[in-house]
């Protein structure tokens, strides 16, 4: 990974472009629980994405720049941090040998509900989380950490906490300048949308119907 951070965010936002005109106004599910990525993310707040736009739309963006800082923080950590990244490396071991439903989505997915919302009296069978969560559970618990370890690991997960908001606050600077682009994909691909069901809607509530 030889590209700058500004190379990356570039990437990311000319990627999220190219998505952009597929997006469509019915076809994001409804939330029930606020969005831990989206919600108060200063890096939409620097994109102009954080008021008036649909939330699939933000998503899409924040999921591609989330991947940047968590490739930041892991080059670092790989680096610098050598207890987190042996814990990691031990934490990965166990996950690699149960269900992860939640990866190797397309960014515009990532972090969504993996299942619809379930309907009052009417249970699914089974569900994605409920098969990764039972997947988990037949490992075996991992062995316990030193006290020197553990003091280790504090260090260090304040370090790799305080890299991730070091790369969060460059993204920041370095998303201002496609404020304008950003702002244009949406004039072109999301505001018509937006005003064409708004239109549907108003339609539908004025028009009296038909008698017959
Ligand atoms: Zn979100």
């Amino acid at each position: 990974m030889d590209r700058t951070l500004e190379d990356r965010v570039a990437a990311a936002v000319r990627s999220w472009g190219r998505w952009v005109p597929r997006w469509q106004p019915g076809e994001s599910r409804a939330r029930t629980r606020p969005c831990r990525l989206c919600l108060g993310s200063p890096l939409l707040g620097h994109a102009g994405l954080d008021t008036d736009v649909p939330h699939a739309v933000g998503h899409a963006l924040s999921t591609r720049l989330k991947r940047i800082t968590d490739a930041e923080v892991a080059d670092y950590t790989e680096k610098n941090l050598p207890t987190l990244a042996a814990e990691l490396g031990r934490a990965e071991e166990r996950t690699r040998r149960s269900y992860r439903p939640q990866e190797g989505l397309d960014p515009e997915f990532e972090g969504l509900p993996l299942d619809p919302e379930p309907e009052p009296g009417a249970p699914f069978l089974f569900t994605l989380a409920g098969l990764a969560r039972d997947s988990s559970r037949d490992l075996p618990p991992p062995p316990p950490l030193s006290e020197e370890a553990k003091a280790a690991l504090r260090i260090e997960i304040r370090l790799a906490d305080e890299c991730g908001q070091h790369a969060v606050a460059l993204i920041g600077r370095a998303l201002e300048q496609y404020r304008p682009e950003i702002r244009q994909t949406l004039a072109r691909h999301v505001e018509p949308q937006i005003q064409a069901l708004m239109a549907d809607l108003q339609r539908e509530l004025n028009v009296p119907p038909l008698s017959g």
